[in-house]
């Protein structure tokens, strides 16, 4: 293991990008005894040159299944998002510029005082946009992006979830920076599954939070393992709808807890107008205002699926003859086809439910 003092050497690294070619050059050399081209990490068949080459340089200790499942199913690539995508959310959205996309940019000047933190978790209700904003991060971050459900690593892997995230952490490391984006972290680390809680969930649990710690551990001490990669610049993102199910120890461990509540008045402005842009529609101004108007409470999601389910109308009135109608005969999206679909789509998230999560979000959190 080597320390580093400084962060020069790691700001003058190539960037990798999601992409097979930029991120291939990154993974690390093999060990002599890693390399094993006619036993398990032989390549696969459909498996592509991206995975392959990981897996043939995979580190000690990462299990060779366990690796493949995670850069089939969730590491992510291509189809990315930018934060000019995702509406509204700006104080969101610059809480993490400033504690992920500068620092993995900029390691050199993040240090001391100014180190990150590892962990940040995104609270609120569903549909907000915490994936989306996951989704950025890496993008703008030029991370490799790992994306995963908490419930699929307790349940997937029958007995073996431990491996699966000692792979996903190992990994991570191997194509820093990394972004570990754990979608409904409640499912791992409530207090709920404490008690009586099913063998492999409370092993995966455990197995997460020690991989985690020595993630925190290396990166403050700025350890850059040649064989194991770059743990400074390993982020554990997480998000959740049910943030009082976290336990008190592992809420503790997200140092910044962010919320990202419902979209306010001028940010569904923004996304209708946005949604319709690509369409032919006859709504004006006034219009879109009423629909912001009749819209409180709806989620971004919500906000999507009405948009979605109002661009329908013009079709649904045609009946059979959609399918020898030309296109430029396709009648305009109108008011009438949203205030249709408002009878059908309805807000997720109810007054009470809103209630909880800000409560919660006075208590432990930062706003969005
Ligand atoms: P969450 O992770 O908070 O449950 P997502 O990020 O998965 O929500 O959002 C689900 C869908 O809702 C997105 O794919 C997008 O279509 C829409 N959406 C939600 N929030 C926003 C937003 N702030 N801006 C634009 N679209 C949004």
């Amino acid at each position: 293991t080597t320390r580093r003092t400084g962060g020069a050497s790691t700001a003058r690294r190539p960037a990798a990008g999601r992409k097979p070619k930029a991120a291939a050059p990154r993974v690390t050399p093999p060990s002599s005894d890693q390399e094993d081209s006619a036993g398990e990490n032989s390549p696969e068949k459909g498996e592509d040159q991206y995975s392959r080459d990981i897996i043939k340089k995979l580190p000690k200790g990462i299990d060779v299944n366990a690796a493949r499942q995670i850069l089939n199913d969730i590491v992510v690539r291509g189809d990315e998002v930018h934060w000019d995508d995702i509406a509204g959310l700006e104080t969101a959205k610059k809480a993490l510029k400033e504690a992920v996309v500068y620092p993995f940019l900029r390691p050199d000047l993040f240090m001391g005082l100014r180190e990150p933190a590892r962990g940040m978790l995104l609270f609120g209700p569903p549909g907000t946009g915490k994936t989306m904003l996951a989704r950025a991060v890496a993008t703008e971050s030029k991370s490799t992006f790992f994306s995963v459900s908490a419930s699929s690593l307790t349940s997937k892997w029958h007995g073996e979830s431990e491996k699966l995230v000692r792979a996903l952490f190992g990994l991570a490391k191997t194509l820093a920076p990394s972004i570990i984006f754990v979608d409904e972290i409640d499912s791992l680390l409530s207090t709920r599954s404490s008690g009586s809680e099913h063998e492999a969930s409370r092993r995966s649990k455990t197995e997460f939070l020690i991989q985690w710690s020595d993630l925190q551990r290396a990166a403050a001490g700025r350890e850059v393992d040649k064989k194991e990669g770059d743990a400074s610049r390993v982020l554990v993102l997480a998000a959740t709808n049910l943030p009082w199910d976290i336990d008190e120890a592992a809420r503790r461990r997200f140092v910044r807890r962010q919320y990202i509540p419902l979209p306010e008045n001028h940010v569904r402005g923004q996304q209708l107008r946005r949604l319709l842009g690509h369409q032919i529609h006859e709504m004006s101004d006034e219009d879109i205002e009423v629909l912001v108007r009749v819209t409180e409470g709806f989620s971004g999601s919500d906000i999507t699926a009405l948009a979605k389910d109002a661009a329908m109308g013009p079709l649904r009135n045609l009946g059979e003859a959609l399918l020898h109608t030309p296109m430029d005969q396709i009648r305009a999206i109108r008011f009438e086809d949203f205030e249709a679909s408002l009878f059908t789509i309805r807000p997720s998230v109810g007054q009470d439910g809103l209630k909880k999560y800000e409560d919660w979000a006075k208590e432990y959190g930062e706003r969005g």
